[in-house]
């Protein structure tokens, strides 16, 4: 009998194996031939990443139930870990098992309790799904899903009702004390069974249970819960600083080398490869991001998932040598799709596998403007005076001083001494008239606090980032190259003007003036640049959040170059916005970069709220005079 058993283990390991092999070895292969990404780099953060992301689950608890649900599940599999080997070994003998840790009260503990906590798990997981419905589940594979948790409960239900029937025949090598749990459904059973079904009942649970992990086994790698193995790579190998980074392309290498983003999926990096195979179609990003709730054709979701079955449907043939896939766009996704993003990072910040959208689009942008001259008209406008004229306004560079005339601002002349602070201005204030207060306010406060500042005047051209966003990485780093000759330290002006006040140099006096502060996507959450702009709205007056703020904050509408191009999709996502900040009360719109400046200001205008937009610099130098005449 035991011969038996074990060479019929045997078989169906060989089976299963070797089939859950061939699917590794496939997927294996189509990482190997992705392009290069430089992801080897800090270990110690990629660690940290690991155990706070993966082990710590901390992205998934910031939603309470689904997270613990997921956590529930996920680290009772990891205590119930070797019940796969002590089922095996108790599969071929019920009077064997792993030496050790098998006869353990306290394992047999551990594993009573986290079982309870894998079926609470996925009763509440079937419960989001069947009874709650969340609308992030919209195109995600529920059927899959549904298998899938089944398959779990399976695992839990087989392994309670193996270690019932021992205890109830005592071929248990452990306490039965210690499995409380069990000992109870044990209990149950004598009570319903007769004695000679237990060692029936015995036989069917455990081998029940060997035969679904190893269904299990098999099927996950076929299937969207493929993330249950790739997940945790994937996040060692995301990005570790500056998370709105967009890497350079290096257009010195020889021209076959040069990399202009993607047009097909073999053009794909391996962690962007890998990013396709980890989603678990989850939906947080989806429910974050700004184009998808304006009811526009981009969901990052989709995206990833499009990207994912293409490259799963064109890998095999690839593999096999001489053959082109198909373009992602417009097989895979639709151009509409790739210029809907603004780039904003809220789903790569949302999302629990370390997948990162924007790198995506960001390429697909790269493949169609670089190579194919595809891109919306008026974006085609936005290039061309970048290229012309050195900002997107398309206006002289004779004029960028023009806001600062009276004002006294040094202009650095080549040769001239440097001084403690450049004030880099920017396109949006030296053009457009509702930014340009901002730098006039950032000037007298830098005046007022003492500080030796100058600009560069007509010498100061457009960082390229607009073009970039867009995907012409060849104008942005012609005109990077141009204007950055040398490493500074970079600080926003709400840090800089937040620690003048605590320095005490600049001495504003509050007003009771409510306040509700916009954060904005490049600053609060690409940058990590939260505190120090709240700072300066206590200052000022009394602030108001929004619901979405800090790092969850919600786009303008500008990013990723969308300030150029017109929104003919979905709902206009600065009115979106101004109708969060509408419904604070708050007099005062506070804002901290020009783009979004103007977004909003145009969103406050088309709606006709009543709400001030303004840059916290000019609120800020308001509250200095303010403070001026009530200490005079
Ligand atoms: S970056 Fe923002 S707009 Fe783009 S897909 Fe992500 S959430 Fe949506
Ligand atoms: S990309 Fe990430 S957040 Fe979005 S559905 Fe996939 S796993 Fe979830």
């Amino acid at each position: 009998m035991i011969a038996a058993q074990a060479i019929a283990l045997a078989l169906v390991l060989v089976v299963s194996v070797a089939l859950f092999s061939r699917r590794a070895r496939f997927l294996y292969r189509l990482v190997r031939i992705g392009k290069p990404a430089a992801r080897f780099d800090d270990v110690p953060a990629r660690a940290r990443a690991e155990a706070t992301v993966v082990i710590g689950q901390s992205k998934l608890l910031q939603r309470l139930v689904p997270g613990l649900m997921h956590a529930a599940i996920f680290w009772g599999f990891l205590v119930l870990f070797p019940t796969i080997v002590i089922a095996m070994i108790g599969a071929v003998d019920r009077r064997s098992t792993l030496p050790w840790l098998g006869a353990q009260g306290w394992y047999a503990m551990l594993v009573d309790v986290f079982a309870l906590l894998v079926l609470a798990g996925v009763i509440t997981a079937f419960a989001i799904r069947k009874v709650q419905r969340p609308a992030r589940f919209k195109g995600s594979h529920l059927g899959e899903a549904d298998l899938i948790l089944g398959l779990i409960a399976g695992i839990v239900i087989t392994l309670y009702l193996w270690h019932a029937s021992q205890i109830a025949l005592r071929v248990n090598d452990y306490p039965a004390s210690w499995a409380p749990i069990s000992a109870t459904i044990s209990g149950a059973i004598a009570g319903l069974l007769p004695r000679p079904a237990l060692p029936y009942l015995e036989r069917a649970a455990v081998w029940g249970h060997v035969l679904i992990i190893l269904s299990f086994l098999v099927y996950l790698p076929y299937s969207k819960h493929l993330h249950i193995f790739v997940a945790a790579i994937n996040v060692y190998f995301g990005r570790t600083r500056a998370r709105g980074r967009i890497e350079p392309i290096d257009f010195e290498q020889p021209e076959a080398d040069v990399r202009f983003g993607s047009a097909r999926v073999s053009d794909m990096t391996w962690k962007q490869m890998l990013d396709t195979m980890s989603c678990t179609e989850c939906g947080r990003c989806q429910e974050v991001c700004p184009a998808y709730n304006t009811g526009k054709p981009l969901s990052p979701k989709l995206l990833i998932m499009a990207m994912r079955d293409q490259l799963m449907a064109e890998g095999p043939k690839v593999l096999a040598g001489d053959y082109t896939p198909p373009p992602i766009v417009p097989n895979a996704v639709i151009d509409d799709v790739v210029w809907d993003c603004v780039t904003c990072g809220a789903c790569v910040r949302e999302c629990p596998v370390g997948i990162e959208h924007i790198d995506h689009v960001i390429d697909l942008r790269r493949n169609l403007v670089m190579v194919e001259s595809r891109f919306p008209e008026e974006a085609g406008t936005m290039l061309r005076d970048v290229d012309r004229s050195s900002n997107p306004w398309g206006k002289p560079q004779a004029d960028r001083t023009q806001w600062a005339e009276g004002l006294g601002v040094r202009v650095l002349q080549a040769g001239e001494p440097a001084p403690d602070v450049l004030f880099w201005v920017g396109c949006a204030p030296a053009f457009d008239e509702r930014a340009r207060k901002s730098a006039v306010s950032t000037a007298k406060l830098l005046q007022a606090a003492g500080v030796d500042f100058a600009i560069l005047g007509p010498r100061e051209a457009c960082t390229g980032d607009p073009a970039r966003r867009m995907g012409d990485e060849y104008t942005f780093q012609r005109l990077a190259d141009s204007d950055f000759g040398g490493a500074y330290e970079v600080v926003h002006h709400t840090e800089f003007l937040a620690g003048l006040v605590r320095e005490g140099k600049l001495s504003p006096a509050a007003s009771d003036r409510t306040i509700t502060y916009h954060d904005s996507c490049y600053l609060a959450r690409h940058n990590d640049v939260r505190s120090q702009p709240r700072e300066i709205v206590d200052a000022v007056g009394v602030a108001v959040e929004m619901p979405r703020n800090r790092e969850r904050t919600f786009c303008c509408g500008a990013g990723g170059a969308r300030m150029w191009m017109e929104e003919k999709r979905g709902r206009p996502i600065n009115q979106e916005r101004v109708r969060e900040a509408v419904a604070t009360g708050a007099e005062t719109l506070a804002v901290a970069c020009p783009f979004c400046t103007v977004m909003l200001d145009d969103g406050v205008r088309e709606m006709g709220a009543k709400l001030q937009v303004f840059d916290l610099a000019t609120l800020l130098h308001e509250a200095v005079e303010r403070g001026k005449s009530t200490s005079g």
